[in-house]
């Protein structure tokens, strides 16, 4: 019998990482919603084809977010007293860097999404040249250096992770399996940084995004806000982290921001959810750790 390519894999869970810490959420909080965003612009387009640059109606889903969504964003945030996190690429703060500094000019977090939003295969080259550029981007034009990083297309791989130790990340939001920070485990045994986990459930584009390559559903208002504010209220139960993933190209659309301030108000009356970005859990997580050690 010829040797199986399946052979090849491990019998052990892929993620080592020991059980998420229970640690309080600071101020008797209950929960907390890591209220962040991907800034893809037009590069969330030309990472399936380079060529979608030419496409022009194709690109323009992505140039929303420079036109119109981010500036309504912001002004959504303003009004609700709001931090967040936004992930941009570099090449979306290359081409559009007013945009991204009225982002920095708010005081929110700036995170690191790649340079083209290219998805991190592992054995690919390209992963340092995304990682490297994004960096040099963000530090060239804004004067920052990340501490968050999510991955674009929600891959990730253990090159990366230990790449994003050594360029001394403080924290990654893209793994799916917890409601709960807890801290990488790196395959050499050593630890990684601190994972913020994010689910589905807030990923704008799932509902609000449809286009001819890519046909999706448009779901309500109703729906949405049925699903977000159930798992929101069971997350509470849990003594929980919700993490948002959503796109000013989505949520920066007319009725798609209108339900985003329903939800935020939802999330403020009870008082005891914890709304901010990821650095801010990232740090609590560290103190926290540092204090039980
Ligand atoms: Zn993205």
């Amino acid at each position: 019998m010829p040797a199986s390519k399946y052979d090849a894999i491990p019998l052990l869970p892929a993620n080592r990482a020991p059980l998420s810490p229970e640690y309080p959420w600071p101020n008797g909080n209950k929960a907390a919603v890591f209220l962040s965003f991907d800034v893809d612009a037009e590069s969330a387009w030309t990472a399936k084809d380079p060529k979608n640059y030419e496409r022009l109606v194709t690109v323009s889903y992505g140039g929303f977010e420079a036109r119109v969504g981010v500036a309504k964003l912001l002004e959504l945030l303003r009004q609700q007293e709001l931090k967040a996190t936004f992930f941009i690429t570099g090449w979306s703060v290359e081409a559009h860097p007013a945009m991204c500094e009225a982002i920095l000019k708010d005081g929110h977090e700036i995170g690191h999404h790649g340079f083209h939003h290219l998805l991190p295969d592992p054995g690919d080259p390209l992963i340092v040249d995304e990682l490297e550029k994004g960096l040099d981007s963000l530090k060239r034009r804004l004067g920052v250096v990340p501490v968050g990083y999510r991955a674009p297309l929600g891959e990730s791989c253990e090159e990366l992770r230990v790449l994003l130790k050594q360029h001394g990340f403080l924290y990654s939001s893209s793994w799916r399996d917890d409601v709960r920070p807890y801290r990488h485990l790196l395959a050499d045994n050593t630890p990684g940084i601190i994972e913020l986990p994010v689910t589905m459930t807030y990923d704008d584009w799932m509902y609000g995004l449809t286009h001819r390559f890519s046909p999706r559903p448009l779901f309500p208002r109703e729906h949405v806000l049925s699903i977000w504010n159930d798992e929101l209220a069971e997350t509470r139960d849990w003594g929980g982290l919700i993490t948002t993933v959503l796109h000013p190209q989505v949520s920066g659309r007319p009725m798609r921001l209108k339900l985003l301030r329903e939800f935020l108000d939802g999330v403020k009356t009870y008082g005891d959810v914890w709304i901010t970005t990821g650095e801010e859990i990232a740090k609590h997580f560290a103190a926290c750790e540092a204090k039980s050690a």
